[in-house]
């Protein structure tokens, strides 16, 4: 069975959800091999076996520091570097910046078809068929790389990680970078503010408040909800542009997408480039005021009502609950 090789995003020792769903999808196409390019190996191996990986290649540096800096042009001599040895019949990279950075880079490089931001990948034949959902999820396309070694980026919370013991055995890979990947490096790193919450696009819960807050401080009922139940907060775009919360929050077309198995969406109409970010959801709970608000179309469960009544008082019940 031919190699499917995912691209390792770790950072601190720590592997990100979407390796893990990276890896259940490539059981599902191949033989699945994971790549962890720069240092941290040692630490992030044990998840990968758990994952599936049945190889796990380690390319850790020429000596130039070039992989610690772990900026991108190292990443994607290192991967182009682990295809020409595995020849695989496809490379998944996560569909996060960086992830769509690395992946179009070695596409130009290997000469092949490249399929950004796919929801779902398939085996049909020797080949695969990619899904992505665009327009704002209006529109579904389906996509077959014709040309060379497909490379597919995926959407993190496309497909739920399940564990699958598998070898991992780790081949370590040699890889001399060239000048030119050398040539830029990152010489500061500011740590971003943690927030104690789950990070977004991995979170199992995530609230969400919408123009319906009503200001800033109007978030506080709906943190306080997230916190009760150990949940990120997301938010709608009216929000963030109204500068209420920070834009790395928002939810949708334009921000992140997330698939949790839990989404409160408080105080959002559900414009189509919100539900865009969120309607994968497993279960979809709404808040609003206004009964003809068009999220509750896709709610499981609807609350009519003011989410600034609504939201103590639930807040209150899950803590006696919990109590
Ligand atoms: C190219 C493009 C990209 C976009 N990308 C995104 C994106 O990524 N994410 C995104 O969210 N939007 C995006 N938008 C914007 C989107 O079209 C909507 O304008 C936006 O989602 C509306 O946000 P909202 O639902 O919070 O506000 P509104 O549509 O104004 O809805 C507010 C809702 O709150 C309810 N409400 C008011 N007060 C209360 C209360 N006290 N209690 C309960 N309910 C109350 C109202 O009944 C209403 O339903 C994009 C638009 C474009 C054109």
């Amino acid at each position: 069975m031919a190699e499917v090789l995912v691209l390792v995003d770790h950072a601190d020792g720590a592997v990100k959800k979407v390796t893990h769903e990276l890896l259940t999808l490539a059981r599902r196409l191949g033989e699945p091999s994971a790549v962890v390019v720069g240092p941290g190996a040692d630490v992030t191996l044990d998840g990968l076996r758990e994952h599936g990986a049945v190889k796990a290649y380690v390319v850790d540096g020429d000596g130039s520091g070039g992989f610690a800096d772990h900026v991108v042009a190292p990443q994607v001599e290192a991967l182009a570097a682990v295809v020409e040895r595995s020849a695989p019949s496809a490379v998944l990279v996560a569909s996060t910046p960086e992830g769509k950075e690395v992946a179009a880079r070695l596409a130009v490089r290997l000469g092949s078809g490249l399929v950004t931001d796919a929801v779902e990948v398939v085996p049909a034949g020797s080949d695969l068929v990619t899904t992505q959902s665009v327009f704002g999820g209006s529109t579904v396309v389906r996509s077959r790389v014709t040309h060379g070694v497909p490379v597919v980026t995926v959407r993190p919370n496309s497909t739920t990680p399940e564990p699958a013991p598998a070898a991992g055995e780790r081949v370590d890979v040699a890889v001399t970078l060239s000048e030119q990947a050398r040539s830029t490096r990152v010489l500061e790193r500011t740590a971003a503010e943690r927030t104690g919450r789950p990070e977004l696009s991995e979170a199992s819960i995530v609230v969400s408040g919408g123009r319906g807050v009503g200001s800033a401080e109007g978030f506080g009922p709906v943190e306080a909800l997230a916190d009760v139940l150990g949940a990120a907060v997301g938010a709608s775009r009216a929000a963030t542009d109204a500068g209420w919360y920070p834009h790395q929050f928002q939810v949708g077309q334009t921000g992140k997408t997330v698939s949790p198995q839990l989404y409160i969406a408080n105080g959002i109409s559900g414009a189509i480039q919100h539900r865009a970010g969120m309607q994968t959801s497993k279960t979809i709970v709404v808040v609003n005021k206004d009964p003809e608000a068009p999220l509750f179309e896709i709610a499981d469960f609807g609350v009519v009502g003011d989410l600034h009544t609504v939201l103590p008082q639930a807040v209150d019940e899950i803590r006696r609950r919990k109590a």
